[in-house]
């Protein structure tokens, strides 16, 4: 039998004002006019939620996919002096940065004394997720749940300890998302760093290395019309990158990390250096690309998932040319052939507009898929932002005068 808590309590205050002391007991669910009470510097031995314990009704830990609903919801049961306590608000907050989040923050004990989150759906990020259970305004114990995401992909950057933190803060989100998105492991390759590294035109260490993902050299280097270059450098037997590089122009980094800019634009160019615009021709996905000798061109990317994608939101839009639409602007030289057409995907991670990426542009589940497509990873849609296309009136007005024009590595 549960016990129904008599309401008749303060809060202790020393030192709180009134506005803090309101807000603590509407969050605690207190009537707002609690009637004559001891006074108010006087810590009140009757409040109930004194002895409060809370205790987990779930799991502490669990895993799941990056972007997915963790199977058991964080719950907890209110104890009083042993027995359930009804009626008693909880709080559940969610505490990481990488958009995790609960459906509900507040939530009552039911007649078991117990109140649970009711949903709580992970990041598109790959890290450990965290929501913590407490009686607002008391000191009663929080309860801490965490759910790490489950990813097999292994993305690594070498040289991101030349940037600045925040910076590095940006380029390490970068890669976490692209772990969100892509979850398997590839073929091992083994060898020293500085033999990859020459082919990668870079340079690194002699150690040996041995690893089952993409490892990628990132350096800040002045370039001309471009904030960014990305494209794979050694690829394995199966086509997969074993290696690849990303430059981001020197003069924009300091720019784009004040911004929150700089992690859009390394999802970009880890995009090209995964595949996204690069690995296309050689995997036969790239038709009728546009070039000198064919400038009338309207190429297309055949990946049968990513069109999939491509074609459950190509409705709303009235847009009905060639899919997926692939870039062919000759004002966009070196976006041609490698990125989505910007001026019928609008904004979007793989198209490629210098406005859009300080929006953070979604990274759609047609790019995600897209590398599927490739037929080396095993790809996590959940981990997509949502998108659709713009409007097909709209459309002709997308492409921005200030595209920055992103021309990818090509494989050496
Ligand atoms: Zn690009």
């Amino acid at each position: 039998m549960s016990t129904r808590l008599p309401w008749l309590l303060t809060v202790s205050l020393l030192g709180a004002g009134c506005t803090d002391r309101a807000l603590e007991e509407e969050a605690r669910g207190v009537p707002a006019d609690p009637g004559p009470g001891p006074p108010e510097d006087t810590p009140d031995p009757e409040d109930p939620l004194r002895n409060a314990v809370l205790e987990p009704t779930t799991a502490l830990q669990q895993s799941g996919l990056a972007g997915s609903i963790v199977a058991a919801t964080p719950g907890v049961r209110v104890l009083v002096d042993g027995h359930p306590a009804a009626g008693v608000t909880v709080g559940f907050e969610s505490q990481d940065d990488y958009g995790g989040a609960v459906s509900v923050t507040r939530a009552q004990t039911d007649a078991d004394g117990v109140a649970t989150a009711q949903t709580w759906e992970l990041g598109p990020y790959h890290a450990t997720y965290v929501v913590v259970a407490s009686l607002p305004g008391t000191d009663v114990e929080p309860v801490e749940f965490r759910a790490a995401t489950t990813s097999a992909f292994e993305l690594v950057l070498h040289g991101a300890e030349a940037f600045d933190p925040q910076s590095r803060e940006q380029l390490d989100r970068a890669v976490r998302r692209w772990q969100g998105a892509v979850v398997n492991a590839l073929p091992s390759i083994s060898g020293t760093l500085d033999t990859f590294a020459t082919t990668c035109e870079r340079q690194a260490p002699g150690t040996e290395v041995e690893h089952r993902g993409v490892h990628v050299f990132v350096e800040a280097e002045p370039l001309l019309d471009a904030a960014g270059r990305g494209g794979p450098c050694v690829l394995r037997a199966d086509g997969s990158p074993a290696f690849g590089r990303v430059t981001l122009d020197a003069g924009i980094v300091a720019e784009y990390t004040h911004e929150g800019a700089l992690e859009s634009l390394m999802i970009h160019e880890l995009g090209h250096v995964l595949g996204v615009g690069t690995l296309w021709p050689d995997a036969g996905l790239l038709r009728d690309p546009a070039s000198p000798a064919n400038p009338n061109a309207d190429p297309y990317f055949a990946g049968a998932q990513a069109r999939a994608e491509f074609e459950a939101v190509r409705a709303d839009s009235g847009y009905e040319g060639v899919a997926i639409p692939v870039e062919d602007r000759a004002t966009l030289e070196g976006s041609v052939n490698s990125h989505w057409r910007e001026s019928v995907i609008g904004s979007e991670t793989m198209s490629t507009s210098r406005v859009s990426l300080a929006l953070a542009p979604p990274l759609s589940s047609m790019t995600i898929a897209s590398l599927a497509d490739l037929g080396f990873y095993t790809v996590n849609l959940l981990a997509a932002d949502p998108w659709r296309l713009p409007v097909a009136s709209l459309q002709e007005g997308n492409t921005t005068s200030s595209s920055f024009g992103c021309e990818p590595f090509a494989i050496p």
